[in-house]
């Protein structure tokens, strides 16, 4: 069970390792060829077939035909020898700052199909020739799971969903899990125990649960003298939770322990999908919501939490990329009035489209059930409930998106 190399074998001082049969057969394709102090897989079927320093620029010749060029200095800052990275770490620790110019390195693609740089002072420089086509410049990025946004036509058969034993006990039940909860932003854990923080051990497989002004995790029942909406019976709108922190928490869980009451339906609806719906049907009222700074703000006897920021955030790319809507702890800000006739067109509509049947679902959270959802992204709500026809209880907790989006690649180097 023990996938990573390094482990089994100590690091020579150059950090090498040859898997490769240069006599053309590849006895173990998936083994790396240099070590470059990676957990993350790397190995692969390629092997550099020429190296060649084309003045500031280091241009390299797979076997396949692919080429790509690296800066002389991002070779040297990268090199994975027990010098430039600690070893046990793995992070680096050649500081440029420190060292001579390193000049131009003679560059050769060694025996082994491996890219070797000797640089002026003598240091020599190894990188895995899978590790180099990885990292080509025009290499994406790490990739992410791509959201697949839904309506309610798609989730007609209930949310993707996990037993409990599952994700408690393997890691391909947790891996499932956490892959569905990324990519469509809403699950249910199901057929769990009806025993007080499960919720919290649950979020416990992944990391730690993210505390707020409402605890580590927090109860979802009607309570006398309530400092919030859900801890009350009333129907609650689609909303995100706490977009009145700078950061509002990633994903939530809300795990049901009873549930006799009648009403209190759960909702969820993909804002997402919300948001590109407006985006077509009125481009300016989506601009409107991408664009208006909105005041949300908490307020009890021990705390004044407030954030200003537009419904609908978009990244650098123009995608969106969270929703802020919570109308009860929307605050009264100030607005001029030109700016209020186009708020609230805009955020009429938006609501309108949250709570249209196309989009939204509604199902009974039954006991030992567990939704998990994006909070920034699904908003939930749940329909009235009648205190007096039976209990209802839930618990809650948040987790953050690094641990989880961590945890899936942790679990994905297998
Ligand atoms: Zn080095």
């Amino acid at each position: 069970m023990n996938p990573d190399p390094r482990r089994a074998r100590p690091r020579s001082s150059l950090g090498i390792h040859c898997t490769w049969a240069p006599d053309g057969g590849v006895d173990q394709a998936s083994a790396p060829i240099v070590d470059m102090g990676e957990f993350g897989p790397y190995a692969g079927p390629h092997r550099l077939a020429d190296a060649e320093i084309d003045g500031e620029l280091v241009r390299i010749t797979w076997d396949d035909a692919v080429q790509a060029v690296y800066h002389r200095l991002w070779l040297r800052d990268n090199c994975a020898c027990a010098d430039c990275r600690h070893p046990q770490t793995r992070e680096r620790t050649v500081k440029l700052v420190d060292i001579d110019e390193p000049g131009r390195p003679e560059v050769t693609s060694d025996s082994d199909g491996a890219l070797t740089c000797t640089w002026a002072d003598g240091h020599v420089s190894r990188f895995d020739p899978n590790w180099l086509r990885q990292r080509r410049p025009e290499a994406d990025g790490p990739a992410q799971p791509t959201p697949r946004l839904w309506t309610s036509a798609r989730m007609a058969d209930g949310l993707p969903s996990v037993d409990h034993h599952a994700v408690m006990n393997t890691n391909d039940g947790l891996r499932r899990w956490l892959d569905a909860l990324s990519r469509d932003g809403a699950t249910l854990v199901t057929g769990g125990p009806t025993q007080p923080g499960e919720v919290v051990r649950l979020a416990e497989r992944i990391g730690w649960p993210r505390e707020t002004n409402f605890g580590r995790h927090f109860d979802v029942q009607s309570k006398p003298n309530p400092n919030n909406a859900a801890y009350t019976a009333i129907r609650l709108e689609p909303h995100v939770d706490l977009p009145n922190w700078q950061r509002p928490p990633d994903f939530q869980f809300l795990y049901c322990l009873e549930n006799k009451a009648d009403g209190g339906e759960s909702l969820l609806v993909d804002g997402f999908a919300v948001a590109g719906g407006l985006a077509e049907e009125d481009p300016e009222a989506f601009e409107t919501l991408c664009t208006l700074p909105v005041d949300f703000r908490f307020q009890d006897a021990e705390n004044d939490i407030r954030y200003r920021a537009p419904v609908i955030g978009r990244d650098a790319d123009g995608a969106v990329r969270e929703i802020r809507f919570n109308n009860w702890i929307r605050d009264a800000q100030p607005m001029d009035p030109a700016a209020a006739e186009r708020f609230y067109r805009g955020y009429r509509r938006f609501w309108e489209l949250l709570r249209d049947p196309k989009y939204m679902i509604r199902f009974p959270l039954k006991p030992g059930c567990m939704m998990a959802f994006d909070n920034l992204r699904v908003l939930h709500g749940r329909e009235e409930f009648f205190p007096n026809t039976g209990k209802r209880h839930l618990q809650g907790c948040y987790v953050d998106r690094d641990l989880v989006d961590s945890r899936l690649r942790v679990l994905e180097r297998t």
